[in-house]
């Protein structure tokens, strides 16, 4: 792990949730049941330790949802724990809340414990959709609770869903672009995913609710994540991680293994798109690193130009920075 990031994950599931959000389950999400205690932080991060990790690129990180809003002693316990490892030169703690869980008096503490970036569950900005799926807070709670998280100096992170209840492609759209005017650092963009034992799971199954369709929402999100992008937000977690957990609980939604690289795939395809003009041959150049999504898998995006009697050729240029150029020479 010598060089390399190197995140050690707590998952606090559900306490402090007020209730449960329509589309949420996190023991199916994470994997997790219980909730951690102080010996589990250490022991995480002792493993870390063991398995090579370097403490300067090591972050803590706390996941599932509501972490400002669990019981006062219970975070102090938890955070303590975490500043030990700070202490010995990890690199910082990260945590996920809600944002009507966030207010100047517990940002104090989590400064003062070193707290360096704290994610928001936002989901959507449109009030309407928010209520639908139960989520108990405002679009005006996630401005307000932004606004603070930057005040503070905390690295912000925004998560935002695609396809909840109640939502569609252009209140999507309208989400991300209020997402992106907040500012945040780093995104996460989760296409909803329906599981067992859930509001939205009864929605789905009573024919009340209609996902999308899995093409439309890679579109969808690839164009996002250009959105997100271009705006200079690094976009962490595109798509819900692949788990056996969620593979079984799952009744439906828009899940896929390999979510993230169809919609780098998809972006490559509509650049491309863009560029051909009248051509019916013609090379483009790309990061190196990018080969693999400009090509698509299976070389999906040049059998799809092929179909529509274009030749295209990708070049891989280890020293090209920009996205994507059109060479001349073809
Ligand atoms: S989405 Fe977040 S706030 Fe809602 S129930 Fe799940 S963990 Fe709690």
């Amino acid at each position: 792990m010598t060089g390399k990031r190197a995140s050690v994950a707590i998952f606090v599931p559900h306490i402090g949730c007020p209730h449960r959000c329509s589309f949420c389950d996190q023991r199916a999400i994470t994997g997790e049941n219980s909730a951690p205690r102080a010996c589990d932080v250490a022991a995480a991060c002792e493993r870390a330790l063991e398995s090579g990790a370097e403490p300067k690129n090591t972050e803590i990180a706390f996941f599932g949802g509501s972490f400002t809003a669990i019981p006062r002693d219970y975070m102090l316990e938890l955070l303590g724990a975490a500043r030990v490892y700070l202490e010995r030169g990890f690199r910082g703690i990260r945590l996920s809340t809600r944002p009507d869980a966030v207010d100047r008096e517990r940002l104090d503490i989590l400064k003062s414990f070193g707290v360096t970036s704290v994610e928001l569950g936002a989901q959507s900005m449109s009030d309407r959709v928010l209520g639908l799926n139960e989520r108990g807070h405002t679009a005006e709670d996630v401005e307000r609770a932004s606004e603070l998280v930057k005040e503070y100096g905390f690295t912000l992170g925004l998560q935002m869903m695609v396809g909840l209840y109640g939502s569609m492609p252009e209140l999507d759209r309208m989400s991300a672009e209020r997402i992106i005017a907040l500012g945040p650092q780093e995104a996460r963009i989760y296409p909803t995913v329906i599981l067992k034992n859930t509001r939205l799971g009864e929605l789905f199954q009573s024919g009340e609710y209609l996902p999308y369709r899995l093409n439309d929402a890679i579109s969808l999100c690839a164009e996002l994540l250009d959105r997100f992008e271009s705006a200079g937000i690094s976009v962490i977690k595109l798509g819900l991680h692949s788990s056996k957990d969620v593979e079984r609980d799952m009744l439906g939604g828009l899940y896929h293994p390999s979510f993230r690289e169809l919609c780098e795939a998809e972006r490559y395809k509509k650049r491309i798109e863009g560029l051909i003009g009248d051509d019916k041959a013609c090379a483009f150049t790309v990061p190196s690193r990018n080969l693999s999504k400009a090509i698509g898998q299976n070389k999906s995006n040049i059998e799809y130009f092929r179909s529509k009697g274009v030749e295209v050729k990708i070049i891989p240029d280890p020293d090209q920075s920009e996205y994507i150029i059109k060479s001349q020479t073809e």
